[in-house]
């Protein structure tokens, strides 16, 4: 079955390819780095994870490009509260969320653009924004003006043309026109960071950081861009509006939203106080397989309720994947090929696939690999499973893996596989190459924190563990 994605813009089901090459050009929200991220957002970031290889298994290459939002209002609060540079207060935290990340076995983005290291490119988006007309000034903050793009709420299907007074749509206290407009550039406050730019001294709201960096990395138009639900309004409505004003061009052809995780009927978060971290579910002894397994086990447009429960039925499942994986390669299996079987383990490869393909329906991707491991190991136990039926067996589970990742125990801590440390040096070329020496030197460093020293030679980049 072709690709197909649900895309949020048109609310239709559609299929997918990419526009040009064969290369799927993508953008994700990236975590705000001012906490510990919790397993509410690591399900977002298992969506995207799945999106990924769902797109690799259907033959297309990847640029994907995700942000770290390293700026913003509570960053630099909070940094000035503890005496800190915004670099010292973050740094900790985007650690953390990369190694987090691997512990879920997250594949890394082909770019990870951190917002300070474009804050002048920023600017330059919010002054050409400003020479169209699209903005105005006041009280030394910048803001965008909706009603100059009448488009806006084509994302989130909202009718914006009707009287809106008093419904504010962001957080901050700025004075603004009218209560949909957004801040592109906020007036610094005493004691805390700003930046020195032609538009005035500032520093950027978190919007613009993602059309310029999507912009600068992919193009004018992306095949796809994604984030949670929590996202469709303001943020990416905001998007939107900044980027087609500033390029004259659909923004992205796809926009795909993942549901939230729930704890006991509501969104898991920070300011509720219902999360956990994924340090703190780990620590409690679960493995960080299971927590992958469940967060992608339910399809990504429909809330998941977190309990520890399923989590333990998270780890069963694994387990009984893994037994079964073992059962095939030990045998013994009488010779030949039953051909039920055979035929079984190839309907439920064709029904592995289509459900991925269908919107990552991986619920149902699930369950069609599960039938097929009830019968096999029922067929095993009558001795009907032969050693000819083994190969499809393996391969129906290598398949699986490939998608879900689970069955593999968890690697030592510490341990960075080589193919890892090559992507990373390749990722630091990349960032070399776009003059972004921070983002370089950051992916120096964790590499080294790692036990991994890089060696700049003049036949290119030798590295070496300590
Ligand atoms: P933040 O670090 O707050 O910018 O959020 C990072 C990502 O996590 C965003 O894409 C959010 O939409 C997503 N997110 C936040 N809370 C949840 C939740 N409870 N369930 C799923 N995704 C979430
Ligand atoms: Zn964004």
């Amino acid at each position: 079955m072709a690709l197909r994605f649900y895309n949020t813009l048109t609310q239709e089901v559609q299929e997918f390819a990419p526009a040009r090459d064969n290369t799927v050009r993508m953008y994700t929200c990236g975590p705000t780095v001012y906490d510990f991220a919790h397993i509410g957002n690591f399900r977002t970031f298992t969506f995207v994870d799945i999106l990924r290889k769902t797109l690799r298994a259907n033959g297309f290459g990847l640029n994907h490009v995700m942000n770290i939002t390293d700026v913003d209002d509570r960053i630099i609060f909070n940094a000035a509260a503890q005496g800190k540079t915004l670099e010292e207060y973050t740094a900790v935290y985007t650690q953390a969320f990369l190694d987090d990340c691997r512990t879920l076995r997250l594949e890394r983005p082909e770019r990870l653009p951190a917002a300070t290291g474009h804050i002048a490119e920023m600017a330059a988006a919010i002054e050409r924004l400003g020479e169209s007309r699209h903005t105005y000034a006041s009280e030394g903050s910048i803001y965008f003006r909706i009603a100059t793009f009448p488009q806006y709420g084509k994302l989130s299907h909202t009718d914006f043309s009707g009287n809106l007074a008093g419904a504010r749509v962001d957080t901050d206290k700025y004075e603004k026109a009218d209560a949909r407009d957004f801040a592109l550039w906020k007036a610094p406050k005493p004691g805390e960071h700003f930046w020195r730019e032609p538009i005035g001294p500032g520093r950027p709201g978190w919007h613009i950081e993602c059309s310029v960096m999507a912009i600068k990395y992919l193009g004018e138009t992306l095949d796809i861009h994604a984030g949670g639900v929590d996202l469709i309004f303001p943020h990416h409505e905001n998007e939107i509006a900044q980027s087609e004003s500033l390029t004259g061009q659909p923004f992205s052809r796809f926009w795909l939203h993942a549901e939230f995780l729930m704890v006991e009927g509501q969104k898991m978060s920070k300011s509720l106080g219902n999360y956990y971290t994924l340090r703190d579910v780990l620590a409690r002894g679960y493995e960080p397989e299971a927590i992958r397994y469940l967060l992608a086990s339910a399809h990504y447009r429909k809330t998941l309720n977190f309990t520890f429960d399923g989590l333990k039925s998270a780890a069963t499942a694994i387990d009984r994947l893994r037994n079964f994986k073992l059962r095939i390669e030990t045998g013994p299996h009488p010779e030949g090929v039953d051909e039920r079987l055979a035929e079984r383990a190839a309907a439920a490869a064709r029904g592995f696939a289509g459900s991925l393909n269908d919107d990552l329906n991986t619920a149902e991707a699930l369950a069609a690999v599960f039938e097929y491991v009830r019968d096999a190991n029922s067929a095993m136990d009558a001795g009907e499973f032969r050693a000819g039926n083994a190969a499809a067996a393996l391969e129906l589970l290598g398949r699986f893996d490939s998608i879900f990742d689970v069955l593999r125990p968890t690697e030592k801590s510490g341990h960075i596989p080589d193919s890892e440390i090559e992507a990373l040096i390749a990722q630091r070329a990349a960032a070399r190459k776009a003059r972004d020496f921070a983002g370089a030197d950051r992916i120096r460093e964790q590499l080294l924190e790692r036990g991994v020293v890089l060696e700049d030679t003049k036949s290119g980049v030798r590295w070496k563990r300590k």
